[in-house]
């Protein structure tokens, strides 16, 4: 599932693509905005808020998007033909490029003064400019009896993060993923690592965290179940967290993560 770094640089795609130029063709493949046009409408900007996209077009409409499980955007140039079989749910098009939304999770317009209602629920963007982690601690701290690993992945405590980076900060701090929040002595500080490990994935495919870019690598526990940790050698644990059918995969190490 795209995490908050691979949302950002969707968006910066899409307005590599589509800002300041004039939609050409848009083609909702939803049965809710079957009849929508933006033809003639040039597209202003989009921006990503936690692992939502919205594009923002003239005359005061914004696309809203979620890539969700296992959706993404691409960008060709125009008129080059998609794959057969790609379940195309909206098509954004100029002169020069064409933003191809596949499998994705959600797509809505809306008037973009009410883009608060699609996204305004979200707890602070980790890699927004607005970025505030003491709002994201003060929220966290809200449920103090919820566990770490279902608050982190809460968006509207903190938006961006999934299951990836979610193992991979609890890890490095050495917290337990069923840990209590109100039990956690450093709060600040495994949100702060949560926000540097997103921000410095930003910027390329794949997720790193040991600082080794290589595949097998590239992170202490996730993908990484029943092979000995990087630190201790206990062999990785893997198990679900969350209530049906919520639950989501979770990656850890017994030694290193005690309970
Ligand atoms: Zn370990």
């Amino acid at each position: 599932m795209p995490e908050g770094d691979a949302v950002y640089r969707t968006a910066a795609r899409l307005r590599g693509a589509l800002d300041g130029r004039t939609l050409t063709r848009s083609d909702f493949r939803v049965p809710q905005h079957a009849t929508a046009d933006l033809t003639g409408r040039a597209v202003l900007i989009t921006l990503s808020r936690g692992k939502h996209l919205l594009t923002r077009v003239e005359g005061g409409l914004t696309v809203h998007t979620h890539l969700r499980m296992d959706g993404s955007w691409l960008v060709t140039p125009a008129g080059r033909r998609t794959a057969p079989g790609d379940r195309v749910r909206l098509i954004l098009a100029n002169a020069e490029w064409q933003a191809v939304g596949v499998r994705l999770g959600m797509v809505d317009l809306v008037r973009t003064g009410d883009e608060a209602r699609l996204v305004g629920h979200l707890g602070p963007d980790l890699l927004g400019a607005d970025w505030d982690p003491d709002e994201a601690v003060r929220r966290l701290r809200a449920a103090p009896g919820r566990t770490i690993g279902e608050a982190l992945l809460d968006q509207r405590n903190l938006a961006g993060i999934g299951t990836i980076f979610r193992a991979e900060t609890l890890f490095l701090r050495g917290v337990w993923p069923w840990k209590k929040v109100g039990e956690i002595e450093d709060l600040d500080g495994l949100v702060a690592l949560a926000q540097r490990l997103l921000d410095a994935n930003k910027g390329h495919a794949g997720t790193v965290t040991t600082g080794d870019r290589r595949p097998a690598n590239a992170t202490w526990v996730y993908g990484r179940a029943g092979r000995p940790c990087r630190r201790c050698g206990t062999r990785i644990s893997r198990g679900e967290m969350g209530m049906r059918p919520q639950e989501r995969l979770i990656l850890w190490c017994a030694g290193c993560q005690p309970r």
